[in-house]
């Protein structure tokens, strides 16, 4: 039997930067990935496939909608959706080996199989032929993610009722796709197929879409994505879904309590996800879980028995493969002693339409709702001659501040590349710059980030240059 310093189960974002931070600290580490491929839900079927059919779908969409006005003539193009889910996948498999290769690298011994304890010390692996060996460990940190949800009378049949695994390989562009859920994986995986011509009708329990969001953002996005053809039916609670053979029936009631029935192609559920425990055999180590099926864990992400530990999707918080890859690096420097430290209030979230949505701290809600005294400003991405110059002119920046410090307390936007624009924002409240701070800083021209400059200016004195 083979012993370690640490033993982590998953091999996600969450598990495999956990792993080789471990390997990189000295520790003898072991990885148990019950698919054939690293990765987890993140690679495989997550982040990276989504982010490659939308850019294959966006490159598309130019080309129908903008390569006319930029004076490139073509003939009518026409998506090939065989040739766009091979490329994806094509972009998956280099991602995936990339991950054996940095195990390789950092001496990780890597199992294929299902991961379960025996004990609070011991891990039985079984392969997918029934085999199975044991392992032993001082330390052992769970990062099991987790699957798609549904709720009653919307159980995907994953063959016209899919959720966002199948919405990745379908073999053909629908005509019609309803797409339960108005949030990230709802709008983005809708994003892929209505720029390749499918109608896409989104049912949302919320009265608005990304409601976790600032309410301007959701504002903004609505009105981008109605131009692109979606239809919205907000304060839809969902009754069923039907497959009909060729088609999907979803019954819901509106906010009257009137029935309404749509039909179309497909149906995408995209309601969150659930954390998944499923046969770790949490019951022979002593591991508690909430009523909620996550994993109880304390600030150190601890779990009910001390030496093992939990993170990413399978614990509380966002549900997002930054926030995993925290919490990897957080457990495996504690284990080596060290004193870590994430600052939750910090992880931004994007969504990848197109503009993007990009956000981090506190939204105008929140901090209203909490009495807090603030100032706020805006700045439009069509004042900018970045945007006029690429045609990109939808979305906006916006800065919140506090009234008497200028500190900035959050930052939202809707722009093109805005999850990568949102970083000067997460730099700036890193180190709680003030507004004015921002303001202060020289910003390239031209480029999209003057928005967050002018957006700053606005929040400090109204004193936005170009607007
Ligand atoms: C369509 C889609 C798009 C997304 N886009 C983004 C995005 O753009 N940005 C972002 O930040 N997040 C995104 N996410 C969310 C992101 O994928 C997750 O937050 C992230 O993968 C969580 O990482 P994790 O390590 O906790 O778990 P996972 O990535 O889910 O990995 C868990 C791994 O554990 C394995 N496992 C489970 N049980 C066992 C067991 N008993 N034994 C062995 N192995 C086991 C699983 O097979 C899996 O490989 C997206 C998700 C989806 C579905």
């Amino acid at each position: 039997m083979s012993n370690y310093d640490v033993t982590v189960i998953g091999s996600g974002p969450g598990g495999y930067v956990a792993a080789i931070r471990c390997a990189q600290l000295g520790l003898k580490t072991a990885i148990i990935e019950k698919y054939n491929t690293l990765g987890g839900t993140c690679l495989n079927v997550g982040c990276i496939p989504s982010k490659a059919l939308l850019d294959s779908s966006e490159h598309f969409h130019n080309a129908v909608h903008n390569f006319a006005e930029h004076g490139i003539k073509i003939n009518a193009p026409k998506a090939d959706i065989t040739q766009m889910i091979k490329r994806k996948n094509d972009v998956v498999d280099q991602t995936c080996n990339g991950i054996k290769f940095l195990m390789d690298k950092n001496k990780i011994d890597v199992f294929t199989g299902v991961g379960s304890f025996v004990n609070a010390t011991t891990v039985k692996i079984t392969d997918d032929k029934g085999k199975s060996q044991e392992i032993t460990s001082k330390n052992t940190i769970i990062a099991t993610g987790s699957k798609p949800n549904f709720f009653p009378g919307m159980e995907p049949d994953k063959k016209r009722i899919i959720t966002s695994t199948e919405a990745l390989s379908l073999k053909e562009i629908p005509k019609r796709m309803l797409v339960i859920g108005g949030g990230v994986i709802g709008l983005e995986l809708g994003s892929v197929y209505g720029r390749l011509g499918t109608e896409i009708e989104v049912v949302e329990f919320a009265p608005t879409i990304i409601p976790t969001m600032d309410g301007s953002m959701s504002k903004e996005l609505t009105r981008v994505l109605k131009k692109e053809g979606f239809k919205f039916h907000l304060e839809h609670k969902v009754q069923s879904v039907v497959n009909k053979g060729k088609s999907v029936v979803l019954t819901a009631l509106n906010k009257k309590g009137q029935e309404v029935t749509l039909e179309a192609d497909y149906c995408l559920v995209a309601v969150g996800r659930k954390p998944y425990t499923e046969g770790l055999g949490f019951e022979n180590a002593g591991v508690k879980v909430s009523d909620r099926g996550m994993v109880e864990v304390n600030d150190h992400l601890q779990t009910s028995v001390p030496n093992i530990f939990a993170i990413g999707d399978v614990v509380r918080g966002a549900m997002l493969a930054h926030k995993a890859e925290e919490e990897g690096t957080y457990v495996a420097e504690f284990i080596a002693g060290q004193k870590p430290h994430i600052n939750y209030n910090l992880i931004p979230g994007v969504v990848y339409t197109w503009p993007e949505v990009a956000s981090v701290g506190k939204t105008e809600e929140e901090l209203k709702a909490a009495g807090a005294k603030i100032k706020v400003g805006s700045f439009p991405i069509k004042a900018l001659g970045r945007a006029r110059a690429s045609m990109d002119i939808q979305g906006l920046v916006k800065v919140i501040c506090d009234e008497e410090t200028d500190e900035i307390l959050g930052v939202h936007m809707i722009a093109p590349r805005a999850a990568d624009l949102i970083m000067e924002a997460v730099v700036a409240m890193e180190y709680r710059a003030s507004a004015e701070d921002i303001v202060r800083i020289c910003h390239p021209h031209p480029t999209y980030s003057e928005a967050v400059k002018e957006a700053a200016m606005d929040a400090t004195a109204k004193r936005s240059i170009h607007m």
